[in-house]
């Protein structure tokens, strides 16, 4: 495929290739704005020596003309520019919010002067006056824009759209009306005791903490939960957010600091070091706001190279430390997605986004890959930590080979450019990135991205697992293999005998916390991560898999971690999928042969289970064939899904670090029971477990009915190979020991941004090291963000 500026499409993924490239967008610059040409090029001879906010200056001012190359490199100006005009036709909603909602209307009357207002008499009135089909918002915003030139004589319908405006932020039926649009909805003030409206119900005999019933969602199966949020909504943070780049005071990337340097702590105790890979934030949302949709991306591409697997229900470290600390803060996450999406929607968008990661200009430290070095690197799992780390080894110039204990299965030669041996083949320009994408709950399990395949729910689009690895698997100096466990398949000592440099362990999360309880191994009791990744791994939620997988209301998950959390809502989705299989085959075997034949085989117990699952089923299938189904309120009587914490909510690690996620999962339809701590689970005659029994502060016991447990008390680094081969490896505790580059053993500092970060733990005589990351590493264990930051 020849491309513009006399490219042909291989010269993308050649170094060569990709120097040539950047000097075309180099004396493009110089023919079209020679100032900022000579700015760029004396920048990228100094770029560690750059201030700050130069720095920030040169990125905005240098992405629009990097998105007018691209799209004149893709040939694709139309779709740019009619993505460019989606952005702009949507700005009047966010001036208008910005000058008219927020600093006028919501100001000049009160909730109680609204409550007596007519809103729909209002409207009828401001739709009378509306030009165009736009829609309400966006008629209304243009309208106000539009009025206010001449604000003397419009006088009168202006106070009409002041008063609509307050009604609509003041009053509950305002804010129903516009709960789905972005013009009427003002940030909240924050209280950190009460970041999750709750109330409190008795339930089985304990107090729990659950979401008004009308707020719940249903939730069917395992299709994505979430789709990331719209443009105009993404749009409305970029404008929220301040730039705050222009003060330098960008704390969503570089952490609240106190006086003394130390980054600040929250009222509920979380450190605010802000985004572990320090992305340009600010930068990008600028841009965006300003509709320079691929200038955006690159600006988080620079320290984000893999931001397909961050952004939207998979991090809020940035958020935490958002400037806005009394309010809401700026939904980063969602913008930072959102921005890759636009993108990738485009023609040729994955060819785009893949081409940022190997060039990008607006990367002054590393535009381009550097030069090979014949260094051999050897990284033993390909989670968040080691597929991150594998994308910079390479634009380092080092040859990278990536193996992993779950079996990969080879996605199409003509997309990944290596046969299902191994062998380099040609691959073809992705022109539809749609193309890539698989429906949730039915697809199958590639083995590719660690925990992000098999921990994370579907609240998060596992489609973008492919486009990374997409992104490392094209590289020529690099090689996957699936099904090699590093200690089993392979030792430390094989690796060195094969010619590797250097070994590079991101193994991840190992063995659960086991909680001491009595009859704490018995059936229906389960590790959370366990069952899990039996979920995922297995494909025990889709339809047609046969896998076993059984799990019986009611369910009581112990702890207060975001894996508590994920797994009370998996357990929940989970449940009627599982007993819906159950009658589907069960009826289908009795149209083979007879009830009585296809029951000849149960035991007593199965009989029981049977029946528990078959009734249920057929409950299900009449409550969907209402017109209003509602099977959460069958299987909340049926005793649902409660997550047991040993403290308060607002001191559980999920309320602490991610309430947003708290807050799904009772949209859910989880309970969640406060200050208990089990003691000992009961079972019944054939050794099941039956009920838990719980304590709380006072030694008083608690029973709850419990045919499913599940405990996410945590895990602990993936050390295994401390036991397998002493002669290389130490540990420090429970993670492996640390040293510096002379060998002396070191602690590391306990942030995800240490000032010196200790990633070497072994050498050998010849200088060769092995390194270790993400979970296994006390500096970045905890969540996917901070592994990526590790590498
Ligand atoms: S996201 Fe928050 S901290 Fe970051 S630049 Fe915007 S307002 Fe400032």
């Amino acid at each position: 495929m020849r491309l513009g500026f006399n490219t042909a499409f291989e010269q993308l993924y050649s170094r060569d290739g990709l120097v040539a490239l950047d000097q075309a967008f180099v004396t493009e610059l110089a023919t079209r704005d020679v100032a900022l040409h000579n700015r760029f090029v004396a920048a990228r001879s100094r770029p560690a020596t750059l201030p700050e906010k130069e720095h920030a200056q040169l990125i905005i001012d240098l992405g629009a003309h990097l998105e007018d190359f691209i799209a004149e490199l893709f040939n694709i100006r139309v779709e740019v520019t009619a993505l460019k005009e989606r952005h702009s036709t949507l700005s009047p909603l966010y001036s208008c919010k910005r000058l008219f909602v927020q600093r006028k209307a919501a100001k000049s009357l009160n909730a109680e002067q609204t409550a007596g207002l007519d809103g729909n008499a209002l409207e009828a009135k401001l739709k009378s006056c509306f030009v165009g089909n736009d829609s309400f918002e966006l008629a209304f915003a243009r309208s106000v824009i539009h009025w206010l030139d001449a604000p003397e004589t419009n006088a009168e319908i202006l106070q009409i759209a002041t008063e609509y405006a307050a009604w609509a932020v003041h009053t509950k039926e305002g804010q129903a009306r516009h709960a789905k649009g972005i013009l009427f909805k003002i940030p909240r003030k924050l209280d950190p005791q009460h970041l999750v409206a709750v109330e409190t119900e008795l339930r089985d005999g304990v107090t729990v903490l659950k979401i008004p019933h009308s707020h719940r969602r249903t939730r069917v199966g395992f299709g994505l939960t979430d789709d990331g949020g719209t443009l105009t909504k993404t749009l409305d943070e970029a404008n929220y957010c301040i730039w705050c780049h222009n003060q330098e005071k960008d704390s969503c990337a570089k952490g609240l600091k106190e006086k003394d340097g130390s980054f600040r702590k929250s009222s509920l105790g979380t450190t605010l070091a802000g985004c572990p890979l320090e992305e340009r934030i600010s930068e990008m949302n600028f841009l965006k706001s300003e509709g320079i949709p691929i200038g955006a991306l690159a600006a988080v591409v620079i320290d984000n190279p893999m931001c397909a697997g961050t952004g939207h229900r998979i991090c809020n470290d940035c958020m935490k430390s958002c400037i806005y600390q009394k309010q809401e803060p700026v939904n980063i996450p969602q913008a930072e997605t959102r921005t890759l999406r636009d993108v990738l929607e485009l023609p040729y968008g994955f060819e785009i986004y893949s081409l940022l990661t190997r060039w990008n200009p607006l990367n002054l430290h590393r535009p381009l890959p550097k030069a090979e070095t014949g260094s051999r690197v050897l990284i033993a799992g390909l989670g968040p930590a080691g597929y991150t780390l594998a994308h910079h080894l390479l634009n380092d110039g080092h040859i990278v080979v990536g193996v992993d204990g779950l079996k990969i299965e080879p996605l199409p030669q003509e997309l990944s450019g290596v046969t299902a041996l191994g062998e380099p083949v040609p691959f073809k320009p992705i022109r539809d990135c749609g193309t890539l994408l698989e429906h949730l709950d039915e697809r199958v399990l590639a083995g590719f991205g660690g925990v992000a395949e098999y921990g994370i729910t579907v609240r998060w689009d596992k489609n973008f697992l492919k486009i990374i690895r997409l992104l490392i698997e094209r590289r020529c100096n690099f090689t996957m293999i699936g099904g090699v466990r590093m200690g089993g398949t392979i030792t430390i000592e094989s690796a060195w005998k094969m010619g590797f440099d250097h070994i590079a362990l991101c193994m991840g999360a190992g063995a659960p916390t086991i909680i001491t309880m009595e009859n704490g191994f018995a059936r229906g009791v389960r590790a959370a991560s366990d069952f899990l990744m039996a979920l995922q791994l297995t494909g025990a939620a889709k339809t047609d898999s046969i896998a076993n997988l059984q799990l019986r209301l009611p369910i009581v998950v112990i702890g207060g971690g975001l894996t508590a959390i994920d797994t009370a809502t998996e357990a929940l989705a989970y449940y009627p999928v599982q007993v819906e299989k159950f009658l589907a085959r069960y009826e289908v075997l009795c149209s083979l042969s007879s009830e009585s034949a296809v029951r000849a085989g149960w035991s007593e117990e199965e009989q029981e289970i049977a029946e528990e699952f078959l009734s249920h089923a057929k409950a299900i299938r009449e409550e969907r064939e209402k017109s209003t189904p509602d099977v959460g309120r069958l299987l909340d009587s049926w005793g649902g899904v409660k997550m047991v914490y040993r403290k308060r909510l607002i001191d559980a690690p999920s309320y602490r670090l991610n309430h947003e996620e708290v807050e799904k999962a009772l949209e859910e339809g989880i309970f969640i029971a406060e200050m208990l701590e089990p003691v000992r689970v009961e079972v019944d005659r054939w050794g099941h477990a039956k009920t838990i029994h719980l304590k709380n502060p006072q030694g008083k016991i608690t029973t709850l009915a419990a045919r499913g447990i599940l405990i996410a008390a945590g895990t602990n680094p993936n050390t295994v190979l401390a036991r397998e081969d002493p002669t290389h490896v130490t540990l420090h505790g429970k993670y492996f020991q640390a040293m510096n580059e002379a060998g002396t053993f070191v602690t590391p500092e306990s942030s995800a941004k240490p000032k010196v970060p200790h990633v070497l733990m072994s050498f050998e005589p010849d200088g060769r090291a092995i390194s270790f990351f993400g979970d296994l590493h006390p500096s970045f264990a905890g969540n996917v963000v901070k592994a990526m930051g590790s590498a």
